[in-house]
């Protein structure tokens, strides 16, 4: 080849290359940034065994038995049973009102978007039965933007220090009342007025311990959104500017399931 051959194919290449580059949006980059680990990539979940902290009242969670060994069969399969909401799991709609959807019938959409983190970690501190005020939300608005639809809002209340001990996490008072903080109804209105497809939190439900009703769970999973729930720590989830992958078990009539919560951060 000539030198101005090779110069022109050179030419083309780097103009070819920087047509490429410039329809890498931030998303796209978060996305190719994960082989290289130049995106980290967080796990909120736990693992599921039979140590978890259940819901009160449930008397049976967990089980796994040993199906085939390596030893008799050639390989290894286990078989095992579990609670739909055990452990770090979704809420599908239809958990509270009926004929809502089921797991498996949430649209795939809604289980990727932008992560909005609320952190009411010192006031979950001092009164155990905080619910995230509107305030909270329009601060954070403030500070980063409008919520856009699609978003999925994490409320980080700290709990997860607590886990897994059973008697700290659901943090019950002598009359059996659980004490934790959640969502208040008003904030869950305005969240759903933006918008979000879920709301997580890293405690045993979305509603604060001490709800008799569930509003939050009736109103939120009444208009279609997922509530993630037993979410792990989530002190390394940004503000702003994560990106959340939602994979729950496609489980066909479920009202919800275990779920896996991976954050994206640039
Ligand atoms: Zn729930």
């Amino acid at each position: 080849m000539s030198i101005v051959i090779r110069t022109a194919v050179l030419l083309f290449g780097v103009a070819a290359f920087m047509t490429v580059s410039s329809k890498i949006s931030p998303q796209d980059s978060i996305l190719q940034g994960i082989p290289g680990e130049k995106t980290r990539v967080i796990d909120l979940g736990y693992a599921i065994n039979d140590k978890l902290v259940p819901w009160p009242g449930d008397e049976k969670y967990f089980e796994a038995k040993i199906n085939a060994t390596v030893e008799k069969n050639g390989y290894f399969t286990r078989s095992f049973w579990m609670l739909e909401h055990y452990g770090t799991h979704l809420d599908a709609p239809a958990h509270f009102p009926p004929g809502t959807a089921t797991v498996d019938q949430i649209p795939a959409n809604k289980l990727f978007g932008p992560a909005v983190l609320l952190d009411v970690r010192d006031e979950a501190a001092k009164d155990a039965d905080y619910r995230l005020p509107v305030s909270k939300i329009e601060k954070w608005e403030h500070a980063h933007g409008r919520i856009p639809p699609g978003a999925i809002v994490l409320l980080r209340t700290g709990w997860a220090s607590r886990w897994p001990n059973v008697q700290k996490y659901r943090n019950q008072d002598q009359r059996g009342k659980m004490h934790f903080p959640g969502y208040s109804v008003e904030a869950a209105k305005l969240l759903i007025e933006r918008g979000v497809s879920g709301l997580g939190c890293d405690t045993l439900s979305a509603d604060y311990g001490a709800s008799e009703d569930f509003s939050v769970h009736h109103l939120a999973l009444g208009a279609g959104l997922y509530h993630l729930e037993n979410l792990s720590d989530l002190s390394a989830v940004p503000e702003a500017g994560a990106f959340l992958v939602v994979a729950p078990i496609k489980l066909q009539g479920g009202s919800g399931g275990p779920v896996r919560v991976f954050a994206l951060l640039p």
